[in-house]
């Protein structure tokens, strides 16, 4: 007997990426197009609409019955629009009509890539088992999501989570955001990256100058280095010990890039958060870097949907 499936949509600025995806969160079928970033909206949606159009040209198709779709934000869930910094082509774009059109009909769930990414980990990775989590991910950006009360908690946008733009530095540099001294403002990788090279790191003889470059350099003992990766550490444990004031979480996931870092980033990270998260509420609180790999954008959007679309076969969302 066959079970019902959900289709995903992983759409960022630079690959739009779609799957049909069953109830156990495995992926029987992929598609995948570059995201024409830099073009009108509607050559952006040509290419979701060659991803779709691969999917349901399958007899996997029929047994499709919901669409989830994780998008870079900011996206507007109530209104089904999307606003992604990265694709400017899409200002208010109406993704959840066209997507729903393309999908002939099929119901449309729409969040962010940051609660994306969380649905997944609490699904299948690190998260699994946790009722109140946030995840993020750190890589040329900073995003996240929250898991409240055992359900993830996309807010009524589709935002909630995204710890990158709460600011941890009052007088900080300036945010592309429009804000002041936010998370990402320290702790992406660019400005990992960004704040090695002013003091004075230099690159080898490949000109490497990425985050992961500064990385190795940490664990070769460089000290501008490894002084780059404690000042993120220290801005993600002020990120990470106030959502966990606030709400309460018991886990702090972190994924992306710069999460790959291993000790050069989680050692000073473990020992900011015991100077930020101080009060006996907070004080058990772990991190933990993400399980989830490459798909965990397409797993999350499939969650997203059969979560909200109970007849189809849900295991354990
Ligand atoms: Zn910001």
């Amino acid at each position: 007997m066959h079970t019902d499936l959900v289709a995903a949509l992983d759409i960022g600025g630079t690959k739009i990426a779609g799957a049909l995806v069953d109830g156990h969160g495995r992926i029987l079928l992929r598609a995948q197009r570059a995201t024409p970033a830099q073009e009108g909206g509607d050559t952006v949606m040509r290419a979701v609409d060659d991803v779709i159009g691969e999917l349901t040209v399958s007899p996997l198709w029929n047994r499709a019955r919901a669409v989830g779709i994780g998008s870079a934000g900011p996206v507007d869930a109530s209104a089904g629009t999307v606003s992604p910094v990265n694709v400017p082509g899409w200002r208010d774009y109406p993704l959840v009509e066209r997507v729903r059109k393309a999908a002939a009909g099929l119901p449309v769930e729409l969040i962010g890539d940051g609660v994306a990414i969380t649905a997944a980990e609490h699904w299948q990775g690190a998260a699994r088992g946790h009722d109140n989590a946030l995840c993020m991910v750190v890589s040329t950006g900073v995003g996240g999501g929250l898991v409240l009360n055992g359900q993830l908690h996309p807010g009524p946008t589709g935002n909630a989570g995204h710890i990158g733009h709460i600011s941890v530095d009052l007088d900080g540099d300036s945010c592309p955001c429009g804000s002041r001294g936010c998370v990402e403002r320290i702790a992406s990788g660019p400005n990992i990256a960004r704040r090695a090279l002013e003091g004075g790191w230099r690159p080898g003889p490949d000109g490497d100058t990425s985050a992961a470059a500064v990385a190795e350099a940490a664990r070769a003992g460089d000290p501008v280095a490894v002084a780059s990766f404690e000042r993120a550490a220290q801005a993600l444990a002020a990120g990470i010990a106030a959502t966990a004031t606030l709400v309460e979480i018991d886990i702090a996931v972190i994924g992306g890039g710069v999460g790959k870092a291993g000790d050069v980033l989680f050692v000073p990270l473990r020992e900011a958060l015991a100077t930020y998260a101080t009060l006996s509420f907070v004080r058990r609180l772990t991190v933990a870097p993400a399980l989830m790999g490459t798909d965990a954008g397409l797993v999350g959007a499939a969650a997203a949907a059969l979560s909200r679309n109970p007849s189809a076969t849900a295991a354990g969302v």
